[in-house]
């Protein structure tokens, strides 16, 4: 069996000094994700990387190697050049590489390249969350019910200033009262792309269930899909007409 080669790129700075970051996730975010990824899928395979890591952690062969990119990021977006972020975008949208932009990467450069936003949102003290499930039929909602509930995780509300998501599979609404639209897809060129909430590098997100069949699904959709011709990175001059097809006839 084919597997779905994943790498999840990680700031992994937080998980390093961070008391409780180091309590919560000891071998870091990454690591994390990539253990309950791999106990639970057998057609899944998950390769971790980091920003301190050689070339900012993204290389050519990795990304060859690569059909979905998880990335998580909080306090270091402007530290990755923008030529990596551009190849990012440019696998993503001509490559058909999945992208998935876990918490705090709302605001990193590949997701913002990708979907074009500067990613702003406001945020807030930990706390409650009930997540909504918005579109049960979708292939990331399932299994997912009508909502579940986080019991602590950094406030993200909104206005979230992204555009507009091609599907809008979760939304958040915190006990404080406020709303944010926590999971959505995004399609750009022949790339699927999922942003995802929670993950705070304090909160044990995580570790719900909930959580972890989310993520688990959204490879699977993001995982490339079986393009029926060659796409390149450019705009090709066409020398050919297709109404020549109906004369031959
Ligand atoms: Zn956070």
């Amino acid at each position: 069996m084919e597997k779905i080669r994943v790498t999840f790129w990680n700031e992994f700075r937080h998980e390093k000094k961070n008391p409780v970051a180091m309590e919560y996730y000891p071998n870091g975010i990454h690591a994390f994700v990539k253990d309950f990824v791999e106990s639970s899928c057998d057609d899944i395979e998950v390769t971790l990387t980091a920003l301190d890591d050689e070339n900012y952690g993204i290389t050519d062969e990795l990304l060859d190697n690569t059909d979905v990119l998880i990335w998580w990021a909080h306090t270091t977006h402007k530290e990755l050049p923008d030529e990596l972020a551009i190849k990012i975008r440019d696998r993503v949208m001509a490559g058909g590489m999945g992208f998935i932009a876990l918490h705090s990467s709302h605001r990193s450069k590949p997701f913002g390249f990708i979907v074009g936003t500067n990613g702003n949102l406001s945020w807030g003290r930990n706390q409650r969350e009930i997540m909504w499930n918005m579109m049960p039929s979708h292939p990331i909602a399932e299994g997912i019910p009508n909502h579940f509930i986080i019991e602590k995780e950094e406030l993200y509300a909104e206005p979230f200033y992204v555009p507009q998501p091609d599907e809008l599979v979760f939304s958040g609404w915190y006990e404080d009262g406020y709303i944010f639209r926590s999971g959505l897809c995004y399609y750009r060129g022949i790339g699927k792309i999922f942003y995802f909430q929670p993950g705070h590098e304090t909160c044990k997100s995580f570790y719900n269930p909930y959580v972890q069949r989310i993520i688990i699904n959204a490879i699977r959709w993001a995982s490339p899909a079986k393009v029926g011709f060659k796409v390149t990175n450019d705009c090709p001059r066409l020398r050919t007409a297709p109404k020549d097809e109906f004369d031959a006839e």
